[in-house]
Formats: C-alpha cells, sequence, structure tokens
C-alpha cells in the first residue's frame, strides 16, 4: 500500500500538520512514513524496522498528534525511549511538528533531571510524554503519570532497550497501561527478545520494514566523512577545493535546505543554484541546463527534484545529509560516473548515522572509504600549486604590453625593484584565498588525527561522545541564560587560529563586557559568531569593529541568518537564529553589561 504513496497531501493528517511540513520545506514522506502512517491513522499495531535518520520520529509523532484531543489535558501518548538524549530530541521533535496546534504539550521525563518540576508538569497537563523506562516507571510508582486516557504507546528503539537491559522495565510499564491501547514497536535489528515483546504485547500488527535492494556501482569511488569538529559547509567547501571537481550534485534534505545551501555556496564564490520541487518546472529545466553548458558547476538537490538527472560532467555526488534509505543513495550516487566517465561520491555521516552508513554498504556491496578531511596545509599547498599555474597560463595566453608599461613606470618612479613588485602583486592576488594559513589549531587536524587513532571501530555511543566533547559550542553561563542576546558576526575563524578563548578575552577587554555576559561561540572557517547582550552602544560597536584577534581585525557586524547553519530541520530557521532567551531582563540597563572600556587597549593575540 506504501508504494502508491508519494505525496504528505496523501495521508489524511489535519490541516495543520501538512501546513507545518509544508513550512519545512519536507519534500516528500520517507519511505518508513509512507508505509507507516496510513496504518498507524488506522489504528493498528505496528512493528517496524527502521533505524535512525529513516525519519521514524516523525512516522509515529504525525499520527499521534493528528488523533490529539488537546482539550483533553491528560498524557494521550506515551514514547519509550532508551536514552534521555533521545528524549529529548523525540519531545523536540513532537514540538517542532505541533507548531500550528496551539496548546500542545509534550514532556520528556528522564532520570537526572529535578523530579519536582517534572511533577510540577504533569499536574499542569501534558498531551504527551517522552521518557526513558526507570523514570517513567518511578512516575507509575507515585502514580503521578495518570494512563488511563493513553492511546497510542511507541517503543522507540526497542532492541537498543533491550541491550541496555530495559526490556522487562519495558514489559512493566506495557502491563501498566490501558489494553484498547495502540502500539508501534521500532526497531533497528528484530532480535528474539523483541519479537517475543511484540508477540506478546501487540495486537496483530502490520508490519513494515524496508526492503534494501542491493546493487553494484563499481565505477563510483565511494567515500565518507564523519562530521565532527567543523561544519559541514566549511567541510564541502574544503572538499571542493582540493577535489578534482567539474560540477557536482550536492544532496539534502529538504527543499529549504537546498535553497538555502545554494545561495551560501554562492556567496562563498561558486557558480551553484538550487532543484528543488518548489521551483516552476521551466526554472527547474534552465538549472539543469545551466549545469550541462558549464554556467552552473553545483547544484543543490532533494532527492525528488533530482530524480532521472542525467547530466554527464557531473563529477561527485556530495551527500550532504545523509539519504533515508540505501533505494535513495543507489539512485543519488547513479547520477555521477554516467557515459563511461569516473564517478565520485562522498557522504557526510553524523556519529548517530553510523548504522546507515553500514546499511549502505551491504547494500552496494562495496566498502565505503573513510575520507581525511583536506587540512589547511593541503589547501594551502593546493592553492600555491594553482597560483603558480596561473601565472604561467597568463604569461603564455594573455597580452600584458600595457601591464609591462605599469610596472615600467612603478619601477622608474617609486624606485621599487620588479621582485618587490611581484611581490606586493601576490599579496594583492591571493586576499580572497589566502596562500599562508596560520600554523595554529586547524581542526580538520584535529578530527583526521583522532580518526587514524581509532584502532578498532569503536562503539556507537563511544563515538558520539568524542564527537560531542569536539563540536561543545561554549556553553552559556547561568547568568547569561537569562539575557536577551543577539548573534553578532565576526570575520576570525579556524583559517585564522581563533579560539573561543580568544575571542571571549577580546572581547571581554576591549569592549568591558564581563565574559559570563557573552553567549553562545561558534567558530567556522572563515568567521565566528558570537551572542552578546541586546543594546550595544554604538561606540563599542564601532570600536570592536578594528579589535584584532590573532592579528586579524574582527569588523564585528549584526549576523544574518541567511547565513547560519542551519539547525534541526523539524524547527526550521527559527533555532538557527538567535532567540531572546526565557526570561528576559529588561531591567538591566545595557550599560551594566558593557562596562568602561579598559583604557589600555591591549590587543588579544
Ligand atoms: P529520524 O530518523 O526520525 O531521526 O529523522 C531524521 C531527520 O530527517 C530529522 O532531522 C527529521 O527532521 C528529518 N525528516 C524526517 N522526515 C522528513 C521528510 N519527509 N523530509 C525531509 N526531512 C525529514
Amino acid at each position: 500500500m506504501s508504494s502508491s504513496i508519494t505525496q504528505f497531501e496523501q495521508l489524511a493528517l489535519s490541516a495543520p500538520l501538512l501546513q507545518r511540513l509544508q513550512d519545512l520545506g519536507y519534500e516528500a514522506p520517507t519511505p518508513i512514513q509512507a508505509a507507516t502512517i496510513p496504518y498507524l491513522l488506522d489504528g493498528h499495531d505496528l512493528l517496524g524496522q527502521a533505524q535512525t535518520g529513516t525519519g521514524k520520529t516523525a512516522a509515529f509523532a504525525l499520527p499521534i498528534l493528528h488523533k490529539l484531543d488537546l482539550t483533553e489535558r491528560r498524557p494521550q501518548a506515551l514514547v519509550l525511549t532508551p536514552t534521555r538524549e533521545l528524549a529529548i530530541q523525540v519531545a523536540e521533535a513532537f514540538q517542532g511538528y505541533a507548531h500550528h496546534l496551539p496548546g500542545f504539550h509534550v514532556l520528556p521525563i528522564y532520570g537526572g533531571q529535578s523530579m519536582s518540576n517534572q511533577l510540577r508538569q504533569l499536574r499542569r497537563g501534558v498531551h504527551v510524554v517522552v521518557g526513558t523506562p526507570g523514570r517513567i516507571m518511578d512516575h507509575l510508582r507515585r502514580e503521578s503519570l495518570p494512563l488511563e486516557g493513553l492511546r497510542t504507546l511507541v517503543l522507540d528503539e526497542a532492541d537498543e532497550m533491550l541491550r541496555m537491559g530495559f526490556i522487562e522495565d519495558v514489559e512493566w510499564i506495557l502491563e501498566q497501561t490501558p489494553p484498547e491501547r495502540q502500539t508501534a514497536l521500532f526497531s533497528a535489528t528484530m532480535p528474539e527478545p523483541i519479537r517475543r515483546v511484540a508477540h506478546h504485547h501487540l495486537r496483530d500488527p502490520q508490519e513494515v520494514r524496508i526492503e534494501t535492494r542491493t546493487a553494484t556501482v563499481t565505477s563510483i569511488r565511494q567515500r565518507y566523512w564523519q562530521v565532527s569538529g567543523l561544519h559541514k559547509l566549511d567541510a564541502l567547501t574544503r572538499i571542493l577545493e582540493v577535489e578534482e571537481v567539474d560540477a557536482a550534485l550536492v544532496f539534502v534534505r529538504t527543499k529549504t535546505a537546498a535553497t538555502e545551501l545554494a545561495e551560501r555556496l554562492e556567496a562563498r564564490g561558486y557558480a551553484s543554484a538550487a532543484l528543488q520541487g518548489d521551483m516552476s518546472q521551466a526554472l527547474r529545466e534552465r538549472t539543469v541546463e545551466q549545469l550541462k553548458n558549464n554556467s552552473l558547476d553545483i547544484v543543490v538537490a532533494t532527492d525528488v527534484a533530482a530524480r532521472g538527472l542525467d547530466v554527464p560532467r557531473i563529477s561527485h555526488v556530495i551527500n550532504y545529509d545523509i539519504p533515508y534509505d540505501t533505494e535513495a543513495y543507489i539512485h543519488r550516487i547513479g547520477r555521477t560516473g554516467r557515459a563511461g566517465r569516473p564517478g565520485n561520491a562522498i557522504l557526510f555521516v553524523a556519529p548517530r548515522e553510523m548504522r546507515m552508513l553500514r546499511a549502505i554498504e551491504r547494500a552496494t556491496r562495496q566498502p565505503i572509504e573513510p575520507m581525511p578531511l583536506p587540512t589547511w596545509k593541503v589547501i594551502a599547498a593546493h592553492r600555491l600549486t594553482q597560483f603558480r599555474q596561473q601565472i604561467v597560463d597568463v604569461l603564455t595566453s594573455e597580452d600584458l604590453d600595457f601591464f609591462y608599461g605599469v610596472v615600467a613606470q612603478i619601477e622608474k618612479e617609486q624606485e621599487i625593484g620588479p621582485h618587490d613588485i611581484a611581490a606586493a602583486l601576490s599579496f594583492l592576488a591571493q586576499r580572497d584565498r589566502p596562500l599562508r594559513i596560520e600554523e595554529s589549531s586547524d581542526p580538520a587536524e584535529a578530527a583526521n588525527n583522532r580518526f587514524r587513532s581509532m584502532s578498532e571501530a569503536p562503539s556507537r555511543s563511544e563515538r558520539s561522545e568524542r564527537s560531542e566533547k569536539f563540536d561543545k559550542p561554549r556553553r552559556r553561563s547561568k547568568e547569561s541564560e537569562d539575557l536577551d542576546l543577539v548573534r553578532y558576526r565576526i570575520e576570525v575563524g579556524h583559517r585564522h587560529g581563533a579560539t573561543p578563548r580568544d575571542i571571549v578575552g577580546a572581547i571581554a577587554n576591549e569592549a568591558g563586557i564581563e565574559s559570563r555576559y557573552i553567549g553562545r561561540i561558534e567558530i567556522h572557517d572563515d568567521y565566528s559568531t558570537v551572542d552578546l547582550p541586546n543594546g550595544m552602544p554604538a561606540e563599542i560597536f564601532r570600536h570592536l569593529k578594528k579589535v584584532r584577534v590573532r592579528q586579524y581585525m574582527l569588523q564585528i557586524s549584526r549576523y544574518d541568518s541567511s547565513d547560519s547553519e542551519r539547525a534541526h530541520p523539524a524547527f526550521g530557521a527559527t533555532a538557527a537564529k538567535s532567540r531572546p532567551v526565557r526570561g528576559e531582563q529588561r531591567g538591566k540597563s545595557a550599560e551594566h553589561k558593557f562596562g568602561k572600556r579598559h583604557s589600555d587597549h591591549h590587543q588579544n593575540s
């Protein structure tokens, strides 16, 4: 039944949900969603074999939200997850999809969080509870979690719960729920104990699993980069610099992401455009034509819009966002290596998506090689080679008579030798793509080293822990959490060797802001963002523009969110913007936060 569903509109979901999916730029239901949602809407029990990254959260969240009675403020759905991280993530996804359902309340419940807060929220009334088994049991024993109104129960990542020894707890919880409830069990694998739970507690379940057809793709070199230490956009631009790219097709998950990423690549000087389902047929055709005739080098596409694309010059397919299933992957990479040419496929994989990577390897019957990211050293060497070649090319192909005259005049009038002139011109020519890179702290180098040192493949949790430590942004202190913060952009990044410490130091000293008022800092390759209290006096703003970190001027400006990294798609652009945080402290004056500048304007370097 699922194969006929290709659009969300074919699923009988309520208008506020369809509107939200439209806002988020979701193009089509993923295979697991197309297969699952109709069953869940019909009230069936369900046994779904699906892993993270397939879109399974929406597969159960959307039918639950569709069926909610918002006037009834008691739990109507309970989702059990193995970890607190997943509980939070699932609760956030519910909140995101329920954007147009005013008054909707979801509560994540997990151990380690204050009990009194959970009790208060439960008393106030919530529609959906997402929690880990232990803490849910605590609440059931205390009778603080009423389940009489429960209509749907979801067991998410059941095999993980089994692995972590929760399965008896899960069964106990199942026994406390009304027998007429609907149950959906999702698991990446179906070991015997999980089948047994399904057999005991599910009523005549519909089984859904996404078939993985195998295919061989021998003419394509497949590599992956495990996302860590660097933003995906920075990783992409580094790869584009050193790979022999003729044309690249970059795949993302949503229509909005396609548009945004294409714009940002364009801003970085690439001839790029989006190809996605909201564009008119004529515009899509024109984009493909431009890719064919070399007026575009990069197209950022969604799966549906790129279906059947046949452009022989595509040398690289970049899976910027991992696909939902192996089928989609095989289709994507089939856009390169055409007409007898060699092709390259590069996949960005977040630590928690490693299972999908393994599934893809099985489906393509080929290992996918890990790929180190080009370090600044490599990039600088590459640029230097290109620069030399350009000089040789210009000398052989261009008429330079006028320019010999210019140089001769400079030599004569300024009394400068040709060597000095050439060096100065080299400097001017490389300003946008510097040939010299600061030595210190290249996150790619660090990530590659860690990568190499992983002798045996570490477990999934180890991997995500490693990357979490590495990626962790500067935490807001308790105080800055209560402030009204505004995001700024500064023109120093990894490339300049900037670290959060340098940035905090420079801003704290030069703007006289105490470091506890400095919020989140995100360092990108070429720039960084920093959250500062609202109401910065103009004088300090002007001064900060000229402050230097590692010899480079901050050139601070208000951050334009169109330049942002994309946040969790369920939250669209809003999460990426700097939000006024809880409990804005309007009482505190701006001067309070922006104290007097230190008189000794020493510069941080
Ligand atoms: P999950 O497998 O539930 O962890 O979802 C993986 C990611 O896919 C999440 O970031 C979702 O926001 C996103 N997602 C889920 N369904 C769709 C869809 N139909 N189109 C685009 N993105 C989706």
